[in-house]
């Protein structure tokens, strides 16, 4: 996994805005070119159906997730980190989605950098939600609790700092029984990880995983921002090296990647069978730690993983 995040941040840190937007883009469409080739993807693009809604997952850059999700009884959609607007638009048409809303997790390149040219190729006006004000093209600032709808899809907005300060995780669900849930998480929550915390702290993270995610039913689809799943889960059998449902879990996932499908989504009952970040609280994972401290578990394994590299096969 290449650090593209650390260089963000240390460049960030001198470079006047304009600048630092244009390097950036530069940076990660010459690092998906050389990762997965011009013009193509890291994985296919495949939708999972969630009766109410359909899911268009849309694989973007080396390795980002953006997401086009529509509610089916009046096929109002709504686009998560839209940081490729070419694909998007490519996939509104193909699915006949009446795109209104763009939901930003936060604010790096990443994931909100493709905001303003989408505001600007699309033939109608979008609101674009985030929580923070270094988000492009921003015309609703949320914060924790705030709710929005699309179509009959109600989207609450989950305040998860930490990685960055304006983070935002969408938890979308619907009045009707048979609908699955699904929580949309940038860079809080990976499949098996959790994002570096670039702007926070463990207590953050903490209460992100433990006291907001976490607490989500079981059954509660997650889509995140990124496809490190290989990388966090063999990170998880460092931690936890006899843990099975991560052993069948990787399985899973490398017969995925290399049919070029993405490994997302998972639920949160099974991020926290497999994911330590999640499991802070779990015996194992605290001894791995050395501390019977949640947070310090926490605060421990994010140190040790910014570090680790999976001993080679
Ligand atoms: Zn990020």
């Amino acid at each position: 996994m290449i650090d593209l995040e650390w260089m963000f941040q240390l460049v960030s840190s001198f470079l006047p805005e304009w600048a630092l937007q244009r390097l950036t883009a530069t940076y990660f469409r010459a690092n998906s070119w050389y990762t997965v080739g011009f013009g193509k993807f890291h994985s296919s693009q495949t939708s999972v159906d969630h009766v109410k809604m359909k899911v268009k997952i849309l694989p973007a850059l080396s390795d980002n997730y953006m997401y086009l999700l529509m509610d089916e009884s009046t096929k109002e959609a709504a686009i998560v980190d839209p940081v490729e607007p070419k694909t998007v638009l490519a996939a509104v048409e193909e699915t006949g989605a009446n795109l209104t809303t763009v939901l930003t997790t936060h604010h790096h390149w990443d994931h909100a950098g493709g905001n303003k040219e989408l505001v600007s190729l699309f033939n109608k006006p979008l609101r674009v939600l985030g929580g923070d004000d270094r988000i492009g093209a921003l015309t609703q600032k949320v914060t924790h609790g705030d709710a929005i709808k699309v179509g009959s899809l109600n989207i609450e907005c989950l305040f998860t700092p930490c990685h960055t300060q304006g983070h935002i995780c969408y938890n979308v669900t619907s009045p009707e029984a048979d609908h699955k849930p699904a929580v949309f998480t940038g860079d809080t929550l990976f499949l098996g990880g959790c994002g570096k915390f670039f702007e926070g702290s463990a207590v953050e993270m903490h209460k992100a995983l433990i006291e907001i995610l976490g607490v989500l039913p079981d059954h509660t689809l997650v889509y995140c921002g990124h496809e490190y799943a290989l990388h966090n889960l063999r990170f998880g059998l460092h931690v936890e090296p006899n843990n099975k449902a991560i052993q069948d879990k990787l399985a899973w996932v490398q017969a995925q990647r290399e049919n070029g499908l993405p490994s997302v989504p998972s639920t949160i009952g099974e991020e926290k069978q497999i994911n330590p970040f999640m499991r802070v609280t779990e015996g194992p994972v605290q001894q791995h730690a050395g501390t019977s401290d949640g947070v310090a578990t926490m605060a421990a394994i994010r140190t040790e993983k910014d570090n680790w590299k999976p001993p080679k096969l």
